[in-house]
This record gives C-alpha cells, structure tokens and sequence, in this order.
C-alpha cells in the first residue's frame, strides 16, 4: 500500500514538472509567434513603404518618356525613338512588378477591399480585350471570342478585382505564345456561377510543376527559360482575389501545345463568401483595390 502511494505521489509530481514545462514552452513559443508576427509586419510595411517611394519616380519617367517619345519636347529620329521605347517598356515593367508587390502585400495583410456589383462580365471583358489587343498585334496573335454570349446573366463581383484577373490572364496567354498564336475566350453558365476560360497555344507547363502554378513567386522551368520578365505574382494575386470574388480558378495544360485557365464567378450575391474585407453595393463605382485602382500592368 505505502509503495503504491509512493508511486502515485512520484507520478503526480511528475505530472506537475510535466506542467510546469508546458506551461513555459506554451509561453515560449506565444512569445515566439508574437515575435514572429512583428517581423512580418516591420517586413510589409518595408515592403509598402519601398514600393510606394518607388511608385512616384517610376510614374515621373513614364510620364516624360512618353512625352518624348509623342515629340512634345521635338521631333525624335528613329533610332531614338527605338531607344526611349525601349526605356519606356522597362520603366513599365517595373512599374508592373510594384503594383504586383503592393497588391500581393494587400492580399496578406487583408488589406484589399472589395466592393461587388450586378454587371455584365461581356462589358467588362471587351474593355480589357480592347486595351491589350495592341499588345496582342505587336506579337501577331488573334483574340476571340468562342460564342457571341447572348443573354448572359449578369454576376456580382467586384469590378476592379475581376478586371485584375483578367488582364493577368490574358498578359500570360499574350506573353508565353511565342509566335503567330490564338487565343480563345469562352464564357458557360454552369448553375450558379459564370465559368471563364482563356485558352492560348503557347508554352504550356511541365506537368511536374502544375502544383505549385499558384504559389507565390513561382515560376516554371521553360517560362523562366522563354521570358525572363516575369515576378510569379500574377497567378498567387489572381487565386486569391477569385476565391474573395467566392468563385474558383484551375486550369489544364500540355507542355508544348498551349494552357487554358478557368475562373468561375458567382451570379448571385448569395455565393459571394461571408468576408469582412467585402462591402456589398448596388453601385457600379468600383472598388478600392490596395492603393489604386489599376491592375497588373498599370499605376
Ligand atoms: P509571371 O509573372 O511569371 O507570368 P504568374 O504568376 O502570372 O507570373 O504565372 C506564374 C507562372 O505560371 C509563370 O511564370 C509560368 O511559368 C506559368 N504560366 C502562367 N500562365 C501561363 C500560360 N498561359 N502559359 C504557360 N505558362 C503559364
């Protein structure tokens, strides 16, 4: 008997050191995650602060690029006027890679905000495919769209976030054809959501790297090789503003032979996800996206 309450009294104060240690490694790794959460806030505002110091110059030389290049400041010869474009599309390019900074920033730290709207997503897409068709002559490739969308239902989504997708979707299909390319844009109604594809014949992805299509900064091996341009944002923004907008994105591929991304936007307010970042509107003014309302490509 006394041997047993022996042992029992060993087990309990065994018990309690065991406790003890847990009660402090409980403490240790709060402090820890606390820690933690304060370096990932000093790195996002570094981050928002470098890329908003940056967005002010970058945007002062597009702006006299352009003017020398429109001859506002005199007539240029040609051979100049190939320089300054090309000092226009690298100034643009980093202008890009900021605004995907900022916005990916925003993402994280939730600080986008959303307002959704009943609009017609035909209206929406023309004024995109209009703004890129330029892009898409320079490179000889054709847009299309498959159907003439006749009566479809209008979706509830938030402009300027879908708009982003969009852009970033069709700058990757324009960007990893490499010459004399189609792009095919298609819109089904599949019950309560719009299911968006946008099909190129390019580059395709290798099989082994469709996993991790969507992580941040990720890009693939043959991309990498065919376009050094690139951050691996546009992807990790556009999945993660789809499911804020409460539909999903996916897509098929064959290496060599083209991609088809897919994104599906909901018809009904009643799918939009029950988020505190979403302000619901009738209005049709757009939203407030991190800093601006551009997208990808634009300050
Ligand atoms: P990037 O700036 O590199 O284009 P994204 O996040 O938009 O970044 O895309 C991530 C990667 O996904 C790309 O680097 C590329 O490997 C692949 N990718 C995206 N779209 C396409 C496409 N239409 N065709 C082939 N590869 C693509």
């Amino acid at each position: 008997m006394e041997r047993k309450l022996a042992k029992l009294e060993q087990i309990a104060f065994e018990f309690n050191v065991s406790t003890k240690l847990l009660i402090r490694r409980d403490l240790e790794l709060s402090r820890a995650n606390e820690k933690l959460q304060k370096f990932d806030e000093i790195k996002s505002n570094f981050i928002s602060v470098v890329a908003h110091q940056l967005r002010t110059p970058l945007s002062g030389i597009k702006w006299t690029l352009s003017m020398l290049i429109n001859g506002d400041m005199g007539v240029l010869n040609d051979t100049q006027k190939t320089f300054l474009m090309k000092s226009y599309e690298s100034n643009a390019r980093m202008i890009a890679l900021v605004n995907d900074m900022l916005i990916a920033d925003g993402i994280q730290s939730e600080k986008v905000h959303y307002v959704s709207t009943y609009l017609n997503i035909i209206d929406l897409m023309d004024s995109v495919f209009f703004e890129m068709s330029s892009q898409a002559l320079k490179r000889n490739i054709s847009i299309r769209y498959k159907n003439k969308f006749e009566n479809l239902p209008q979706v509830y989504v938030d402009p300027v976030t879908i708009r982003a997708v969009l852009q970033n979707l069709l700058e990757n299909a324009i960007k990893y054809i490499i010459d004399n390319g189609v792009i095919e844009i298609d819109v089904k109604k599949e019950n309560n959501y719009l299911v968006i594809s946008i099909a190129d014949n390019g580059i395709g992805i290798p099989k082994d790297q469709h996993k991790d299509i969507f992580l941040k900064f990720f890009r693939a091996s043959n991309a990498i090789k065919q376009q050094t341009d690139g951050s691996g944002l546009g992807l990790y923004i556009a999945k993660n503003i789809v499911e804020k907008n409460g539909g999903t994105i996916w897509f098929d591929s064959i290496l060599g032979k083209g991609s088809t991304f897919y994104f599906t936007i909901p018809l009904s307010e009643n799918h939009l996800k029950d988020d505190d970042s979403w302000t619901n509107s009738t209005k049709s003014e757009g939203g407030e996206y991190v800093e601006s309302t551009s997208s990808h490509s634009r300050v």
